[in-house]
């Protein structure tokens, strides 16, 4: 089975019919040329980034998938025959070159080698993985955020947010956090944050910050960007930081449906710094090493807890991914291809 884009979605919500489950020939090991690799796919990632590779925008940080072409993106699997050096059958490795394929040929780059350490695969695309690290680089690296300080965090539950939440109560941060459900809200309250609502269901969003942050926020851990961004900027303390992590909230956004922020100009009697980031600038950098260390241990102690949130089958990887930005995944989301 192949999952492939069938056409790029510019603005607006993308829907099913923008991709095509096909059947496919399965590769054989025979048609590898050198340095190829044949990756039997234990699971892939949906992740909210891939909205931005649909839209076929030109400025994006990654490329844009491609009409009739596979999706592509993070995925951990099993070689099945290798011809180069790097891998042999049997190793198990992640990356960001995994076709939305139960198998299939690629080359060697964008796979790296998955240590044999009794971790299930699929933590790779969660707490030791990509969301884990965004999480890290936002509240570690650019808040630096200290203990006592308040952080609030958006998307509470979710992939990154879930880490956030542990890493800023590791730190001694007072931790609070907004997500979209009450199960949600009682996740991240078990995390350890030390208040948390349900931002669709609370009434005025600056006063169920300010109800839950009385003394402001030093840190906003931005997922969400609109009406939450705008009335975060109204609680944030002085010399607050914003780690604007992400806006999934106006990625399917129009020209009549984007928010339009109205508190900017806090910023400036406020002086708040507002950094953008892409966790993929991070990795090269001595925070990647870091943050494997910090997130291993705290594994091994059974201190930190990871929700992941699978649906069965490459065939409903389209709508798995849609799902996230109806807020329908608890958790991170993975879609579990074949088993190990
Ligand atoms: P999540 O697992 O948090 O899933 C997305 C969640 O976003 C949903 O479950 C939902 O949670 C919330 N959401 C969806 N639509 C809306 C909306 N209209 N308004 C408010 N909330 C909404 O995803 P990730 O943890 O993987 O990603 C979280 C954010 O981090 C995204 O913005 C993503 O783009 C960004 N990101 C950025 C990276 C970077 O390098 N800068 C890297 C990785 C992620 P709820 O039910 O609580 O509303």
């Amino acid at each position: 089975t192949s999952v492939k884009l069938v056409k790029l979605v510019s603005s607006g919500a993308p829907t099913l019919a923008n991709f095509k489950v096909e059947s496919i020939g399965v590769p054989s090991k025979a048609s590898l040329q050198s340095d190829q690799i044949l990756v039997r796919t234990l699971y892939l990632s949906a992740d909210p980034y891939m909205r931005g590779r649909l839209s076929g925008s030109q400025d994006s940080y990654v490329d844009s998938f491609v009409a009739g072409k596979p999706i592509i993106g993070l995925g951990v699997g099993v070689i099945e025959a290798s011809t180069s050096s790097e891998f042999k059958e049997g190793d198990v490795v992640t990356g960001d070159q995994f076709l939305w394929e139960a198998k299939f040929v690629s080359g060697v780059r964008g796979f790296i080698k998955i240590p044999a350490s009794g971790i299930a695969p699929a933590n790779y695309l969660g707490v030791l993985g990509m969301p884990s690290f965004t999480a890290y680089v936002g509240v570690v690296t650019l808040a630096q955020a200290k203990a006592g300080e308040t952080i609030l965090i958006s998307a509470a539950s979710g992939a990154v947010g879930q880490v956030a939440v542990q890493l800023a109560k590791a730190r001694g941060l007072r931790v609070v956090g907004a997500a979209g459900s009450d199960d949600k809200v009682a996740f991240v309250k078990s995390l350890g944050a030390d208040a948390a609502f349900n931002y669709k269901t609370c009434g005025d969003l600056n006063a169920a910050i300010r109800a839950v942050a009385p003394d402001g926020v030093d840190v906003y851990f931005d997922n969400v960007g609109g009406e939450f961004l705008d009335a975060a900027l109204l609680n944030m303390n002085a010399f607050g930081r914003i780690a604007e992590c992400g806006m999934i909230s106006q990625y399917n956004a129009t020209a009549d449906t984007a928010y339009h922020i109205q508190n900017l100009i806090r910023i400036i009697p406020k002086r708040i710094s507002i950094h953008g980031f892409i966790v993929s600038d991070y990795y090269a950098k001595p925070d990647y090493a870091n943050f494997i260390a910090e997130v291993s241990a705290m594994l091994k102690e059974g201190k930190i807890t990871y929700k992941l949130d699978e649906v069965v089958g490459l065939e409903n990887a389209p709508q798995g991914l849609l799902d996230l930005f109806e807020g329908k995944n608890f958790g991170k989301r993975v879609i579990k291809v074949t088993d190990a």
